[in-house]
């Protein structure tokens, strides 16, 4: 299994991340993973408390997302190396970077990559048989676009 696995969850959604990360933690193991700052910290404490086989765990931890943690994760996924995203973003407050935020969201949509913003959309995505399957996102001709001007 070599996909990697992005985890963001903004504060008031990080218990539910928890949660989920904790019931999950098996599968997750044996994936690469890349989060924002305090989200990795804390994920990373998690899966070393569950991780029975003592495997080591491979947790990629960027800026906190307020401080450009969510744009460095675009970029990553623009450079093709983010296969699932799992980004529970709280619905009932804005946050100071509120357009990083819209900017991430984006651009897995452009790069069709899977996405869960709730635990619902989590769980069908890990429970897939795809998750640890063989899967390319199919990716829009830009062709076009990008010989607009030539
Ligand atoms: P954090 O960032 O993991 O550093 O809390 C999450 C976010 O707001 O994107």
């Amino acid at each position: 299994m070599d996909k990697t696995i992005a985890l963001v969850a903004h504060d008031n959604r990080k218990k539910d991340l928890a949660e989920w990360v904790s019931f999950n933690a098996g599968s997750l193991l044996e994936t690469k993973m890349v989060c924002t700052g305090t989200t990795g910290k804390m994920i990373e404490k998690i899966l070393k408390e569950k991780n029975e086989k003592k495997t080591t765990v491979k947790i990629k931890k960027l800026k906190s997302g307020p401080l450009g943690g969510d744009q460095q994760l675009g970029a990553m996924i623009a450079e093709g190396k983010i296969d699932i995203i799992i980004f529970f973003w709280d619905p009932m407050e804005p946050q100071p970077h509120d357009v990083d935020v819209k900017a991430l969201l984006r651009i897995a949509v452009l790069y069709n990559i899977p996405i869960a913003n709730n635990r619902s959309t989590a769980d069908f995505i890990i429970s897939s048989d795809l998750f640890s399957g063989e899967y390319k996102p199919i990716l829009k001709d830009y062709s076009q676009y990008l010989n607009r001007n030539v």
